[in-house]
């Protein structure tokens, strides 16, 4: 049975990745615009650990058929058969890889993902990384012991905002809260009155023209770092590794007043790249 690596590219936007140079992942195959199932982290990172991938948006045919076609090629990617039935009750593909055999190990960047989280569900090992900007860190801690395959399932958080690569200094940036974040800070929120505003985050003003070019950009950059590093990765892989890179939904750079992800309804917050193969 084929290793398998599974790698989520917070909020890399298609057109963004197809602009930066990924010479590391394009040696696995095409790249193929693809649409994510969700706007945002959590909801799509779900889908994926149910064995669906972002979809082609096909017309005139049946969601069952696409489903079908898709699920069917979790076959060639692992190498071997495998029992669909055993997907239900829980619809989960860590549990099916487990039950195959599989060591089944996730590291993720983003907070929202945490291991308290259903996410963590049917994993052997699941890591929230320190910093949301340790792919490399994260590549150091890959080993493959030969007695059984793995399942690594990866979400890396460079190209998410504020885009900084390691070394690099956020505070630039101002500061915004992901869903996680903002329960965190919910109940001072929440207190915070008109006379002692003083525990409420002011929001910051909406980003200017040239820093959404900027930020659109640095994107840019940042997916070229994490192909550099995915080259340190595929390096270590065994001959026999699958591996399958995405993301978990797009980003928007200002496009009709719209910055970043989640409740947006754009299509270049659904448009994300997807490559998959073998390693040659
Ligand atoms: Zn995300």
């Amino acid at each position: 049975m084929n290793n398998i690596i599974f790698l989520i590219i917070d909020s890399a936007r298609y057109d963004n990745f197809i602009n930066a140079e990924t010479s590391n992942i394009k040696k696995l195959g095409a790249v193929q615009k693809r649409y994510s199932y969700a706007s945002w982290t959590s909801p799509s990172h779900y889908v994926y650990l149910m064995g669906l991938m972002p979809h082609r948006n096909p017309a005139r045919i049946f969601a069952s058929e696409v489903y079908k076609k898709e699920l069917g090629l979790w076959t060639q990617r692992i190498g071997t058969e495998l029992t669909f039935k055993n997907f239900v009750p829980e619809l989960s593909l860590p549990k099916v890889l487990k039950i195959l055999g599989y060591k089944t190990i996730a590291k993720v960047s983003l907070p929202v993902l945490n291991k308290f989280t259903g996410f963590s569900a049917f994993f052997d090992d699941y890591k929230l990384m320190d910093h949301h900007n340790d792919f490399s860190g994260m590549v150091d801690e890959i080993t493959f012991d030969g007695s059984r395959p793995c399942f690594y399932f990866l979400n890396v958080g460079e190209a998410h905002y504020p885009y900084v690569l390691p070394g690099e200094d956020p505070v630039v940036y101002p500061k915004m809260h992901g869903l996680h974040g903002v329960f965190k800070h919910m109940d001072d929120l929440m207190n915070a009155t008109e006379e002692d505003p003083t525990q409420a985050d002011k929001p910051p003003a909406f980003f200017n023209r040239s820093m959404l070019k900027r930020f659109k950009k640095k994107q840019i950059e940042c997916i070229e770092y994490i192909d550099g590093v995915m080259g340190k990765l595929l390096d270590k892989c065994p001959s026999n590794t699958y591996v399958i890179v995405t993301a978990d939904h797009g980003e928007l750079f200002g496009e009709r007043g719209f910055f970043g992800h989640g409740p947006i309804m754009h299509e270049k917050v659904f448009e994300v790249p997807f490559v998959e193969g073998p390693l040659k």
